[in-house]
């Protein structure tokens, strides 16, 4: 993917600029629990105000379906991002529509303006020319901070690119800076390591990192159906039938490439996933009939520390075991635990990966947490996300050896 042009490269003085921002946080009872993507776009919006802009910002909240729902309304995020940049935002009665416009055209540098809920209108998910049309006329420049969304070609990420110049946000550029450089230029050895439940829902980042990667360290569900592909019994594991096939290939093409493959040596089984259950490690070799693998075993934990402590990149995506459950987040842990400690580029991407990372406390030891979940994967599997190819490209600078 090429380079894409940022607000440091436009001139942004004087402007209304519409800024997509992923502003979708839990909110219970009127109360914002976790205000983390709020503050994740403050720097765009404190760069955007420091440099004579007023900015309008866009996010969706939640799934309303297309229509009006109030416990849906962005007021209290509003509040939020007023509390944070010490300045009044106003939230605007809907996103489109004439009093909405007369408040953005009212705006002078320094106000913010933030729009309602954009899933209000089914328009915004069916990407619907004219209301992306709408969206564009209340600004004359657009600014994409919401990687997050960036995998969906929705009004607001996508439809309104083609009426307005249209550039990343510093989120956003960190998002494509950090996870462009695992696949452009990464540290060598390139370390991935691949969890999570099912590996249908990973073949897609293996095969594309097939070609870049030196070792994969593979865990989680998704382990289950690899290993049984070798012939290992994995009891009564999770595990996809229809995806032995898959699994086998990629095997076969790691090896014919010489990529190292990490499976797990040693694993945590129990008869059923509850935190009382009792629970036993063993070889893999050794899993038995009525059991079932929620975690990975310290052998393997310590033989995918060998390799993350010699990584020169790491990639991380989808947890080790069933983490959720404290007696199976050992495993998941304590490969956090070795990612922060080695020397290595470090970019977790996933939703879960994440929670896990944050939960041990660890998230500010890694290179780079993504905040998008869907979009960090794709990215990963090499598919253009329809947000980021709609920006503006950055023009060719010098010539790459
Ligand atoms: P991410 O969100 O980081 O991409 P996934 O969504 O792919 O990760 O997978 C996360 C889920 O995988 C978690 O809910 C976790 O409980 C589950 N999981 C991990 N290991 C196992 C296992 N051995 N058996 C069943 N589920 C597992
Ligand atoms: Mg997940």
């Amino acid at each position: 993917m090429s380079q894409k042009e940022s607000i440091r490269d436009v001139d942004v003085a004087g402007k209304r600029v519409f800024v997509r921002v992923d502003f979708n946080v839990p909110i219970h009872g009127g109360t914002i629990s976790d205000d983390t993507r709020i503050r994740a776009a403050v720097p765009t919006i404190q760069y955007l105000l420091d440099h004579g802009a007023s900015v309008i910002l866009a996010s969706h909240l939640g799934r309303p379906g297309g229509r009006v729902q109030d416990d849906l309304k962005l007021a209290p995020v509003a509040d939020r991002l007023g509390e944070i940049l010490r300045i009044p935002v106003q939230v605007a009665p809907d996103s489109v529509g004439g009093e909405t416009a007369s408040l953005a055209h009212a705006l002078q540098p320094g106000d913010v303006l933030m729009l309602e809920n954009v899933r209000f209108h089914p328009e915004e998910e069916s990407n619907d020319a004219g209301y992306a049309r709408d969206l564009a006329e209340l600004a004359n420049l657009y600014v994409d901070d919401a990687f997050g969304s960036a995998h969906r070609a929705h009004a607001s990420t996508e439809g309104i690119t083609h009426f307005l110049t249209s550039v990343a946000g510093l989120l956003m550029e960190r998002e494509l800076t950090a996870l462009g450089s695992v696949i452009n230029h990464p540290d060598r050895p390139l370390v991935a390591i691949i969890g999570g439940a099912k590996i249908s829902s990973k073949i897609g980042v293996l095969t594309h990192l097939l070609d870049l990667t030196d070792s994969f360290l593979i865990g989680g569900g998704m382990a289950n159906t690899l290993l049984k592909a070798q012939g290992h019994e994995v009891g009564d594991s999770l595990i996809e039938e229809d995806k032995l096939d898959e699994a086998r290939s990629f095997l076969d093409l790691a090896r014919s490439r010489a990529r190292q493959v990490e499976l797990p040596r040693d694993v945590v089984v129990v008869r059923e996933v509850s935190t009382e259950a009792e629970r036993k490690t063993v070889r893999v070799e050794d899993v038995e009939t009525g059991w079932k693998i929620v975690d990975i075993g310290p052998d393997t934990v310590a033989s995918f520390g060998d390799f993350i402590g010699h990584a020169g990149t790491v990639v991380w995506n989808g947890p080790m075991g069933i983490f959720e459950l404290e007696p199976f987040a050992a495993g998941t842990r304590a490969v956090a635990r070795a990612v922060a400690a080695s020397n290595a580029r470090s970019i977790v991407g996933g939703g879960d990966s994440v929670a896990a990372v944050e939960e041990a406390g660890l998230a500010d030891r890694m290179t780079h947490i993504s905040t998008g979940g869907g979009a960090s994967l794709e990215f990963l599997e090499g598919r253009t996300l329809p947000g980021v190819a709609a920006l503006q490209d950055a023009p060719v600078r010098g010539v790459t050896p």
